[in-house]
C-alpha cells in the first residue's frame, strides 16, 4: 500500500524542484546554526547562494562519523538544547558513540516516514506488529514503534530478548508482522521450534527486518521458515534511524529512498568522485527536512548503487539495492576485497549448511588466513566422516570459485556458533588483537 501517493508518486521533474528547495533551506541553517559546517564552508570558499542546483551539492565536502565523534556529544546540533526532545546514540563498539537529536517535528517526521515504510512492506492498521528490535539508545525499537502507531497499526513492543516470552506472545497474541533484525529472526524460529511451535501455524504475513546486511539467499531461508513474504528496511540514526528507504513487497526488488527527505548519491570510497546510477560504491546521504540533526553529504559507509528504473508498484523514488557490506566490515584477505555477505551468499546456497556462519581472521607469519565456521544439519555428523569432508571442500571450492579467495570451511554442530539477540557478530578478526 502506497502511503502518501502525493509524495510517492510525484514526478520526477516536481520532486526535484521540491528537494532543491528544501536543499537550500537546509544549507542555509547548517550554515548559520552549526560551527564545522561553516568553517568548512569558508575553507572550501563556499557560500549558501553558491548552491543553486542539486548539481552543486557536489562542491560541498563530505562530512565523516569522525567528524560526529569530534563534536560529541552535541556539537552538530542545529537547535538549541530547548527544542531538542530526543537523543539516541549509536552503540559506539569503536571508540565514542555517535549522538543525534530530534526536535518534536523531527520525531513526527520519522513516525511518518516510518508509517509509509510500514505500509509499503506491507502493513495495514489492521495489523499486529511484533517488534523484536531493541528499545533504547539503538533508534530500531522506538523507530519501528512510532511508524506502526503512527499508520494505525497495533504494535507489541517487546524488544529483543527474552526469546521464550516471544514466542508465547506471537502464539497468543497471533501478531501479522515480524520486525527484527534478520539473524535474530532466525534465532527465534529455532528457539519456536524447540518450544514445538511452527512458524506455518502462526499468523504472521510480512517481516520487515533490517540493520545489518544480509543477502538474498538469507531471504529465502526466511521466507521458507516462517512462510511470510520478508523485506528489506534501511536506515541508520546518522541520518534519520529506520525508514530512510525500504523495499515494496509488490516487488522486493530493492529500496525505495524517501526522496522528499533525503539525497542519495554513490561515491567511489576511495577517490570520494561521484558515480553513476548502477556503479557500486559508498552511499552518501544529505537530509533535507531534519530541524535538529541535518548531515550534509554524510559518508554512510555502506555499500551498494542506486537504481532509478520505475518500479511495479507505482513509486517514483529511487531504488538502492540491498547493501552489500560495509567498508567498515570489508575484509581485505591476501589482497582479495571480501564482505561476509558474500560469504553468506555462497553458503546459503548450499542445501545442507544452515544460516547460522562466521568468519575468523588469522594471520600466521605474514600470511592471513580465513576460516569459515558454518552449522550444518545434526544427521551429517552421524554419516562417515568422508561425507563432512566432502561438503567442506565443495563449499570452500564455492567460495574460491565466487570470491577468488582460499578459505579454510570448518562444519560445526547445530547451535555451535553464539546467537545475537540484535546484530549478529559475523567477523572475528584475530589480525587486530
Ligand atoms: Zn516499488
Amino acid at each position: 500500500m502506497i502511503l502518501d501517493i502525493g509524495f510517492e508518486t510525484m514526478p520526477r521533474e516536481d520532486l526535484e524542484a521540491i528537494v532543491l528547495r528544501r536543499l537550500k533551506a537546509t544549507i542555509d541553517r547548517v550554515y548559520a546554526n552549526i560551527p564545522f559546517y561553516r568553517k568548512k564552508f569558508e575553507e572550501n570558499h563556499i557560500t549558501p547562494n553558491d548552491i543553486k542546483s542539486l548539481e552543486d551539492l557536489k562542491q560541498i565536502p563530505f562530512t565523516a562519523k569522525e567528524d560526529l565523534r569530534d563534536n560529541y556529544p552535541f556539537g552538530m546540533f542545529a537547535v538549541p538544547m530547548d527544542n531538542v526532545v530526543r537523543i539516541h546514540a549509536s552503540s559506539g563498539t569503536t571508540g565514542k558513540p555517535t549522538v543525534v537529536g530530534y526536535t518534536a517535528r523531527d520525531i513526527n517526521t520519522w513516525a511518518e516516514l516510518m508509517a509509509r515504510s510500514l505500509a509499503a512492506g506491507g502493513a495495514t492498521r489492521g495489523d499486529i506488529i511484533h517488534n523484536a528490535y531493541g528499545y533504547g539508545l539503538f533508534t530500531g525499537g522506538l523507530g519501528i514503534h512510532y511508524g506502526a502507531e503512527k499508520l494505525g497499526a497495533s504494535v507489541i513492543p517487546v524488544s529483543g530478548g527474552n526469546s521464550k516470552r516471544q514466542v508465547v506472545i506471537m502464539k497468543d497474541f497471533g501478531p501479522t508482522i515480524l520486525t527484527a533484525t534478520p539473524s535474530y529472526t532466525l534465532y527465534l524460529a529455532e528457539v519456536a521450534e524447540k518450544m514445538g511451535v511452527s512458524f506455518h501455524d502462526l499468523k504472521f504475513k510480512f517481516g520487515i527486518f533490517g540493520a545489518e546486511p544480509w543477502s538474498e539467499n538469507m531471504r529465502q531461508e526466511i521466507e521458507q521458515k516462517l512462510n511470510i513474504t520478508a523485506v528489506d528496511i534501511y536506515g541508520l540514526s546518522e541520518v534519520m534511524g529506520p525508514g530512510v528507504a525500504i523495499e515494496c513487497h509488490e516487488a522486493k526488488k530493492g529500496l525505495h529512498i524517501f526522496e522528499d527527505h533525503f539525497i542519495p548519491e554513490i561515491i567511489d570510497p576511495g577517490t570520494g568522485e561521484v558515480l553513476p546510477y548502477g556503479e557500486t560504491g559508498e552511499l552518501v546521504f544529505t537530509t533535507i527536512t531534519k530541524e535538529a540533526f541535518p548531515v550534509i553529504r554524510y559518508r554512510t559507509r555502506d555499500i551498494t548503487s542506486l537504481n532509478p528504473e520505475p518500479c511495479i508498484c507505482g513509486r517514483t523514488h529511487i531504488r538502492m539495492n540491498r547493501v552489500s557490506g560495509r567498508t567498515d566490515d570489508m575484509l581485505i584477505i591476501r589482497g582479495v576485497n571480501v564482505f561476509p555477505s558474500q560469504i553468506e551468499s555462497v553458503l546459503m546456497g548450499i542445501d545442507e549448511v544452515e544460516p547460522h556462519y562466521q568468519l575468523v581472521v588469522d594471520r600466521k607469519g605474514k600470511l592471513d588466513t580465513l576460516t569459515v565456521l558454518v552449522e550444518v544439519e545434526e544427521r551429517l555428523f552421524s554419516d562417515e566422516v568422508k561425507v563432512l569432508q566432502n561438503l567442506e571442500r565443495k563449499i570452500s571450492k564455492n567460495i574460491k570459485e565466487y570470491l577468488g579467495v582460499s578459505a579454510k570451511v570448518k562444519l560445526v554442530e547445530p547451535k555451535a556458533i553464539a546467537r545475537s539477540q540484535g546484530k549478529a557478530v559475523r567477523v572475528i578478526d584475530n589480525r587486530k588483537i
